[in-house]
């Protein structure tokens, strides 16, 4: 996924400055990806914007700490992104941090004792592209490759809306995908995606994984890997924000919202901040405690945060003595460990990923990398004749919020549907048709931009991939740009 690495600056402001010195321009709360992304929007369109942020770092649950026991920099978390994640390569573009993804094309399918198969998009036009290499796949049998082509074009025609109340388990067992098949495929892919098991996992949400980031575009599933620590990608949006006359405010708390105002709790005390718009783009639990009751009972939006649960993730720092690990990351098949990545050329530091990790969260450290190891071992043969010198286990427990039947109705929209000048809400809950991921998070981070810019809704968005013309004529039907599931 090559793109060209020129900065990009947006047109000259559409909403004047304040007037009123005391009056911020637009306050945003929360310095994730999603506050990052509606900052650099308006920075770009010439408002100056307050971030804040409670932590001393940006990037919020997609970052890196500086881990006193090791004295790496190491990130929270692995973290990809799709050739799909339009708008979040948008935002890397100008951050000027684009160059610093890896595109890889090829994914690794590895079962126990190490036989692996790579899948890789041929020549052939979408939704076809993956055919031949999963025809040659061995950890599939020809019956259960029949099966998922029977099983991929049901998911290319279904009606995603249709799909809202059942899990995806349900559209699969629907359209004749047995145990193994789910087991071996669906569950690894899902699980990934939507840090959900197939099982639990709305099966809405599971569709528009495999028609946007699969079937669409021939690109659409090439994975993109930071090539440095993900706090490092935000390092130009300071700079950019404060050109514009904005400024970011590091380990500042926001402890109360409203539409117009930001109650804050920093070093130098409390202090009420009020502005022509402000967005939240605080983590949804955060933001149902520190809405003020005014806005509690004047939108609704607030109320129905109660209905975003959460689910964990789990990753594993691991440094080996010697290499373990050929290629540069892998789908550990049939494993509680679901991905591992290479993390240095040599193949001796690997980062282990869990997803939909409840049953790890009560284990600590050391049952944590006896398993992940276990796991290991078993797929890479090297690493079971290795000497593991140290590892990092980071447990998440609210990595995302769970995509599970019916949460469509709980995500709010990023405007007030019932006051156009009311708080904007973004982050990768709020409603943007994705599960939570960066791409979602920008997408919103883009929308509440565009409200606040006043134009609309969708005009900040980047243009999706095109969908393949065999694609569309198959019978898929995505959803356009910033539409819901
Ligand atoms: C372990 C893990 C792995 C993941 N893997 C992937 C992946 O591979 N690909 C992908 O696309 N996505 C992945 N995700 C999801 C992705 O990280 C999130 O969807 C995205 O980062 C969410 O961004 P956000 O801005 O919506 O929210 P957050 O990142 O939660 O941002 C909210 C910000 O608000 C700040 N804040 C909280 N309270 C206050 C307060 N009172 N005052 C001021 N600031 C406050 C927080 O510190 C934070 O910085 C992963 C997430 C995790 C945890």
């Amino acid at each position: 996924m090559p793109q060209a690495p020129t900065p990009i600056t947006d047109p000259p402001p559409a909403v004047p400055q304040s007037p009123d010195p005391q009056r911020h321009a637009v306050v945003i709360a929360g310095a994730g990806v999603a506050g990052i992304a509606a900052a650099v929007r308006l920075a770009q369109a010439g408002v100056a914007v307050t971030l804040l942020e409670t932590r001393r770092k940006l990037g919020g649950r997609a970052t890196s700490f500086a881990d006193a026991r090791t004295g790496l920099v190491l990130d929270n978390c692995q973290h990809v992104v799709l050739g799909c994640c339009t708008n979040y390569t948008d935002l890397l573009r100008r951050l000027g941090a684009d160059g610093r993804i890896a595109w890889h094309r090829e994914q690794y399918w590895v079962e126990p004792g190490g036989r692996t198969s790579v899948v890789r998009p041929s020549a052939l036009p979408a939704p076809g592209h993956f055919g031949p290499s999963v025809l040659r796949a061995r950890f599939l049998s020809l019956g259960q490759k029949l099966r998922l082509a029977r099983g991929m074009l049901a998911v290319l025609r279904a009606d995603r809306a249709r799909w809202r109340a059942g899990t995806f388990a349900q559209f699969l067992h629907a359209c004749g995908q047995g145990p193994g098949l789910i087991e071996r495929f669906w569950e690894p892919v899902v699980v990934s995606a939507c840090n959900l098991s197939v099982g639990r996992v709305s099966a809405a949400g599971a569709l528009q994984v495999f028609q946007e980031g699969f079937l669409a575009h021939r690109d659409a599933a090439v994975m993109g890997v930071p090539t440095v620590p993900l706090v490092d990608l935000y390092a130009a949006a300071p700079g950019l924000i404060e050109r514009a006359g904005g400024s970011v405010r590091l380990g500042v708390s926001v402890v109360g919202i409203d539409r117009d105002s930001v109650r804050i709790a920093a070093a130098d005390g409390a202090q009420t901040l009020h502005a022509r718009r402000v967005i939240s783009a605080l983590p949804p639990e955060r933001l149902a405690e520190v809405a003020s009751d005014r806005l509690r009972a004047a939108d609704p939006r607030i109320a129905r945060l109660d209905g975003v649960g959460h689910s964990p993730i789990v990753g594993v720092h691991l440094m080996y003595d010697r290499p373990v690990m050929g290629t540069p990351h892998a789908v550990l098949v049939g494993s509680g460990t679901q991905w591992v990545f290479r993390k240095d050329p040599a193949g001796r530091a690997l980062h282990a990923v869990i997803s939909g990790a409840d049953e790890w969260t009560p284990l600590d450290e050391q049952q944590i990398t006896r398993r992940v190891t276990a796991d290991i071992a078993v797929y890479f043969p090297r690493a079971a004749r290795a000497t593991l010198e140290w590892s990092r286990p980071v447990k998440e427990r609210r990595a995302t919020f769970r995509l599970e039947p019916g949460v469509e109705d709980a995500r709010p929209e990023v405007a007030d549907p019932l006051d156009p000048r009311g708080l904007l809400i973004a982050g990768d809950f709020a409603r943007s048709g994705w599960p939570a991921t960066m791409e979602g998070a920008t997408r919103t981070g883009y929308i509440a931009a565009a409200s606040a810019l006043g134009v609309p809704e969708r005009s900040l968005l980047a243009p999706d991939l095109a969908m393949a013309p065999l694609a569309g004529l198959l019978g898929l039907r995505t959803s356009p740009a910033g539409a819901t599931a």
